[in-house]
């Protein structure tokens, strides 16, 4: 597949930023000419491909994002839901880029991995269960608090015992009670 080029801005380059941490990726996109032919953004989020680094924290625990409050959740599953209606029955190369929705909540600052154990202990079973396997959601700001991370430094790991440590996080084997 060849891209077209723009007179203005040639091959209109574009940097991913990874979903998770919104750090600059090696990726880097060439965009072409695009619709009005307008410049690419510098930076920009393309897909929900973790980087290479939040691959590991999510191999070692689950990533927490906050976001502003419980408002701010709600608008992204109207988006959610409004992109599924105008697109989801589309074929996928009729779908716009990526092919499937990425929610972008207001972000509050707060980015945190923690242990799977401490899922376990701070969340419900059926909370904890389903973020066992998708490795990663956004908290409100009101949530984050009430778990204790707010006065946590991101990106760190919380162990078994609740204590933050940057070394090796207990991520599976014996449960915190
Ligand atoms: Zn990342």
């Amino acid at each position: 597949m060849g891209i077209r080029v723009s007179e203005k801005h040639g091959v209109n380059p574009s940097c991913a930023k990874c979903f998770y941490c919104q750090k600059n990726t090696a990726d880097l996109l060439l965009l072409g000419k695009l619709p009005g032919d307008a410049e690419a953004p510098r930076e920009a989020t393309y897909h929900m491909d973790p980087c290479d680094e939040c691959k590991g924290y999510m191999k070692r625990g689950i990533i927490l994002i906050e976001v502003k409050d419980e408002a701010e959740m709600d608008k992204v599953e109207d988006e959610r839901r409004s992109w599924k209606n105008q697109y989801d029955h589309l074929e996928d190369r009729k779908k716009p880029f990526p092919g499937y929705f990425i929610p972008n909540p207001y972000r509050e600052g707060g980015w945190w991995v923690v242990s799977e154990d401490f899922v376990k202990r701070a969340l419900t079973p059926e909370l904890a269960e389903y973020l066992l396997k998708t490795r990663w959601c956004f908290v409100p700001k009101d949530a984050s608090t009430a778990i204790g991370l707010r006065d946590e430094k991101g990106p760190i790991c919380l162990d078994d015992s609740g204590e933050s440590s940057e070394e090796q996080p207990e991520v599976s084997g014996e449960s915190a009670s």
